[in-house]
């Protein structure tokens, strides 16, 4: 994206102090995802980071998109049409029949755990994942793990919102991260 575009992208994501609860503040993208140029313009922006850009960025080719669940199928999927490759979803335990491989990771209060289904992806494939948002980078490395533990290589996490601050990249040391906008 753009500088100015950006900004426009930018302001379509909804900032809602407290929700769901103190101290955090929840961003909301719907109204972006209701915004058709700028849900194209974000997937377009994602899609040039695997295909590397005009102006001489080089990209991360993939074969695989992976998406968090939730909002990551709603950008991950779309992506994954755009380039004509696969979307695997990343699920929240539970939802996926078996066999699935878990990863555990631990929350502010409690914990969480991810399922991908054992044999979904092709030995080696070339992976991107996607989420709307990374704060503290924990479902990300989870995510980066799960994918891995399934054969899979992962070659950049990307999002559309980064919030700086909460130590998301540190927690990705090590790994490509690529994000679209960023606050602080
Ligand atoms: P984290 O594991 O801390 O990087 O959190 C990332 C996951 O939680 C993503 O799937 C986001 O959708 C969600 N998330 C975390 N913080 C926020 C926030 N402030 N607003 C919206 N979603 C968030």
């Amino acid at each position: 994206l753009g500088s100015d575009r950006a900004a426009e992208v930018r302001a379509l994501i909804r900032d809602v102090p407290g929700y769901p609860h103190d101290p955090i503040v929840f961003r909301d993208i719907t109204p972006l995802l209701a915004d058709g140029e700028a849900l194209r313009d974000v997937v377009e922006a994602f899609a040039r980071l695997c295909e590397g850009s005009s102006d001489g960025a080089t990209g991360h080719p993939v074969d695989v998109v992976a998406g968090m669940e939730a909002r990551g199928f709603l950008l991950g999927a779309p992506l994954a049409t755009r380039l004509g490759v696969g979307f695997v979803p990343l699920r929240k335990a539970g939802k996926l029949p078996p066999p699935v491989e878990r990863v555990s990771y631990d929350l502010e209060y409690g914990s969480a755990a991810i399922e991908l289904r054992t044999g979904t992806l092709p030995a080696g494939a070339r992976v991107l994942l996607v989420d709307d948002v990374l704060a503290t980078g924990g479902t990300a490395a989870a995510a980066a793990e799960l994918v891995e533990r399934c054969g899979g290589q992962v070659v950049a996490a990307a999002f559309l919102l980064e919030l700086g601050g909460l130590g998301g990249r540190e927690r990705l040391t090590g790994r490509v991260v690529e994000t679209l906008l960023r606050v602080d």
